[in-house]
């Protein structure tokens, strides 16, 4: 069945923070390979949807299908078992280790530190993601601490990543680098759920895409399809798009 055949479905996703829905029944589906987009202005509840996906947030109602199973995701470490990836918005390195090391936390204690910084380095050579596993953070662009995080995402050997807004803190230089690693994923068949609010970007790199207003879904549709005003009103809404 289709539904079978999704790597991802979610019904009815809410998530409420007191009487305020930051959520409010989103259905989305993830097909393997597909780079999804999920589109919306600030506020609109992307990142808590992603959140909830990572196991950082629980729902408060509504249910999530991974590979056509239901699954409570009760931690980002039961996410990552799941074979979730993430790359916040908001990065949390430790400046004054080194990439290994950063790495390293999120792993298994038992795990050398010197085998981390190999696959580290074999993984970011394999996904054009330039990076010296013994530099200290500290001394790094943040394009390049987006790496890292991207990296230790990639060690776990996710069937999907999610970025959240990963475009808007680099150059258009990286920006098209990071483009060329999300092609990567997706040549492999893995998915990626892409957050943005760049409606050029989204057309150019999204296979589908999810837009969503006030945390509701206002419209689901191949980016490719849609003119820039097309989206943008379902982003913003059509009383204020007409003006
Ligand atoms: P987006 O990522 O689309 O910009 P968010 O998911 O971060 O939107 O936020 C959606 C709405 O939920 C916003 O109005 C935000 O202020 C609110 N919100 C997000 N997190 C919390 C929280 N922990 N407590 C209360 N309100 C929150
Ligand atoms: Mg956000």
């Amino acid at each position: 069945t289709r539904e079978a055949s999704q790597l991802l479905h979610i019904r009815g996703l809410t998530k409420y923070f007191g009487s305020f829905a930051a959520c409010n029944a989103v259905d989305l589906t993830i097909a393997p390979g597909e780079i999804h987009a999920l589109l919306g202005e600030n506020g609109a509840g992307k990142s808590t949807l992603v959140k909830m996906l990572f196991g950082v947030l629980q729902p408060t109602a509504g249910e999530i299908l991974w590979q056509g199973s239901p699954r409570s995701i009760a931690s980002p470490s039961a996410a990552r078992e799941l074979g979730i990836g993430m790359v916040f918005q908001h990065f949390s390195l430790f400046e004054a280790l080194t990439v290994a090391e950063n790495i390293a936390l999120s792993l298994s204690p038992t795990v050398p530190l010197a085998r981390i910084a190999e696959e580290a380095a074999a993984l970011s050579n394999a996904y054009g993601l330039p990076l010296d596993p013994n530099s200290h953070v500290a001394d790094l662009s943040v394009g390049e601490r987006q790496r890292i995080e991207i990296v230790r995402a990639l060690l776990q050997n996710p069937k999907l990543i999610i970025l959240d807004e990963p475009t808007s803190v680099l150059t258009p230089q990286e920006a098209d680098k990071l483009f060329e690693t999300l092609f990567k994923l997706k040549a492999e068949g893995r998915s990626v759920l892409y957050i943005s609010h760049r409606l050029e970007e989204v057309q150019r790199i999204c296979d589908r895409a999810t837009v969503l207003r006030h945390g509701k879904v206002t419209g689901s549709c191949d980016p490719r399809q849609e003119t820039p005003a097309s989206l943008a009103r379902m982003m913003v809404g059509s009383e204020v798009a007409a003006i």
